[in-house]
């Protein structure tokens, strides 16, 4: 059999020592958690070394072989897992850790530390796009759902039409993730003020707490519970059929094993390696219908297709990855909804809230609020991402100069400043599908390591026009009467709380000196993330409509990276609930349509 990429196991990479040293640091460090590896909670979850080691392809007819191969337990991974599994052998392969007992991803009050957390051992991956714009990706079994903000609100309606999904089986989706793990929030007295203000601004209606899509000012669903609990996709798998799913965490995939005999490559297996560095593959079984599914996010799928021969040829020849198949879509089209925000300094401690309400409005943005990540003892010592201290309004690293060097001694001498000088909120403005485009492409060949991603933010002049408008807007709100009792001074000054917020929104960009002046300028150069990047490999470009890739037999991919735009305010509910949708479609398509999942 012609095996591309079976020959190609790494050398052991030797990671015990340095998976023991980043447990160490772990224990040293006061900014990251304890994870415990002895709970996994559900019995098949193991470790990725357990497997047995099988390099040989004659394991495609062995006991070792599955229905489905999965590489990614993410918001979309898991609940497609559980859904597999009630007919079909199923193998997970999760690079990252378990959430469970991680105090950094379980509790809302430390959101913001496993951002901050760039350890090795971190379930959050730092990378910044080459447009000098801070950013993280999810290293853990539930993926993104276990690092974010964990606001839950449906797709646009819009959004699934344009997709062409089913709405009898969508509308049974969404409400099998809901009834696990969503949650209704208690409302803070900061989000009540944000509530308050954009009514008084004009988005209207008010729609109450709901689910739905709806123009006008709602309250939304959180995967945090009345305790600040984290709920993350994982627990999706609680419903699965223990008999039939293997998932193996910190088992990171490769390469796509393809059997390039036939008329088109046929996806055979996948190669990874363990905690230990240690290579091992896992097979398909010898049949039509099996297949590897790459749900591993906006950026891991694109990466793992061109690291196994799926993509432009040139650009792979460059590194000496064998040709699978010359496809010129793989990474392209990337997206980022840039995100901008205004600072609201305080007049006291505020209460922590992660995302509870959101303008929907006609502008084409979004509004949402966060509050009190700055006042936490922790926020002393931790670099926060976009709710930083460290860049906070009494930042003393000039924009200019905020290198990443900068950057670290600044948080090593923040503990000297008062504590007052990190108490506020944010009004974060989301842009609704931004037309400015990026890419995704190699560098080298080590999955390990973040490949080239550009965004290329507010490259269209349309995307500018429609941050200015939403700055001001947001501008409005904050100064709002209902926001008036909590803010710092009566009346802020939109100057004012523009030049708070230069220094708030911390990236690589240059700043100038026109920012608070020109708002066109201010978007530009204030331009953080929240985090919804998707796109790479597009429906229609890269997969076909049931998400098959195009050119290759027994191969798809579920997850964000097919999208060409964010769904709804936030995208984990639809992301969570294609994950259970395309399950329960591969399972009606195989086993007929009276198939119950
Ligand atoms: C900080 C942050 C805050 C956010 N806040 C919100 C919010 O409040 N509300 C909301 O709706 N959305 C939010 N999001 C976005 C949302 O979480 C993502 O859109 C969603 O998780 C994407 O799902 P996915 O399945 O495409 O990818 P992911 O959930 O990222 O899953 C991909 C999985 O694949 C694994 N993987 C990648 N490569 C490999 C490999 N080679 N081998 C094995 N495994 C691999 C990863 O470790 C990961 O677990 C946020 C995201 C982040 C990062």
């Amino acid at each position: 059999m012609a095996l591309v990429g079976a020959s190609a196991a790494p050398p052991p990479l030797k990671l015990c020592a340095s998976l023991l040293l980043s447990i160490c640091l772990c224990l040293l460090s006061p900014c990251q958690g304890k994870p415990d590896y002895s709970e996994y909670r559900y019995p098949f979850i193991r470790k990725a070394s357990t497997f047995p080691s099988s390099l040989s392809s004659s394991a495609s007819g062995a006991n070792n072989a599955y229905d489905y191969i999965i590489v990614g337990g993410g918001a979309a991974g898991c609940p497609l897992a559980t859904t597999l599994s009630q007919n079909f052998s199923v193998l997970l392969l999760e690079r990252g850790g378990v959430p469970f007992a991680n105090a950094n991803v379980s509790f809302l009050e430390n959101f913001h530390l496993t951002l901050a957390d760039t350890s090795k051992t971190s379930a959050s991956q730092f990378f910044s796009s080459t447009d000098g714009v801070l950013n993280s990706r999810a290293r853990v079994l539930g993926g993104g759902t276990s690092i974010n903000a964990g606001f839950y609100t449906r797709g646009n309606p819009e959004f699934i039409r344009k997709v062409g999904w089913d709405q009898t089986l969508v509308n049974e989706s969404y409400p099998w993730v809901e009834k696990q793990i969503v949650h209704r929030p208690d409302f803070v007295p900061w989000q009540r003020a944000f509530k308050d203000s954009l009514l008084d601004v004009g988005v209207s209606p008010f729609n109450g707490f709901t689910y739905d899509h709806l123009y006008g000012t709602k309250v939304g669903g959180t995967i945090f519970d009345r305790y600040g609990r984290r709920h993350t996709a994982a627990e999706l798998l609680a419903t699965a059929n223990p008999q039939k799913l293997t998932v193996l965490i910190y088992a990171t995939a490769q390469k796509i094993v393809f059997d390039t005999r036939g008329n088109r490559p046929k996806a055979v297996g996948v190669l990874f390696k363990d905690e230990n560095g240690n290579g091992h593959q896992a097979f398909l079984k010898n049949n039509l219908q099996s297949e590897v599914i790459l749900s591993s996010g906006a950026i891991g799928s694109p990466h793992l297709l061109l690291l196994s021969g799926i993509g432009p040829k040139a650009d792979l020849e460059k590194l000496n990855i064998t040709t699978v198949l010359d496809q010129e879509f793989v990474g392209k089209d990337m997206v980022d909804n840039p995100m901008n925000t205004i600072f609201v300094p305080t007049n006291g401690p505020i209460n922590q809230s992660l995302i509870q309400t959101v303008g929907i409005t006609k502008l084409g943005v979004y509004l949402e609020s966060s509050s009190g990540f700055g006042q936490s003892n922790d926020s002393i010592r931790c670099h926060h991402g976009i709710m930083s201290a460290e860049i906070g309004q009494l930042s003393t690293v000039p924009p200019k100069q905020r290198t990443p060097e900068a950057i670290q001694a600044y948080t090593q001498n923040k503990r000297n400043l008062p504590h007052e000088v990190f108490r506020g909120g944010f009004i974060l403005e989301k842009l609704a599908s931004p037309l400015s485009k990026g890419e995704l492409r190699l560098i080298n060949t080590n999955v390990d390591e973040n490949p080239s991603i550009t965004f290329n933010y507010f490259s269209h002049p349309y995307d500018v026009e429609r941050c200015v408008d939403g700055i001001r807007l947001a501008t409005k709100v904050v100064q709002s009467k209902y926001f008036a009792e909590l803010t710092r001074t009566d009346k802020q000054t939109t100057e004012k709380l523009l030049n708070i917020s230069v220094k708030a929104n911390v990236n690589l960009i240059p700043k100038h000196t026109n920012d608070t002046k020109s708002l066109e300028q201010f978007c530009k150069d204030t331009v953080i993330t929240i985090w919804h990047y998707h796109g790479g490999c597009h429906i229609g470009k890269v997969v076909d409509h049931e998400h098959k890739v195009l050119g290759i037999d027994r191969l798809r991919v579920i997850d964000g990276s097919t999208f060409s735009e964010s769904p709804g305010t936030n995208p984990q509910a639809t992301v969570m609930m294609m994950g259970r949708y395309m399950g329960a479609k591969i399972l009606r398509n195989r086993l007929g349509l009276a198939a119950t999942v």
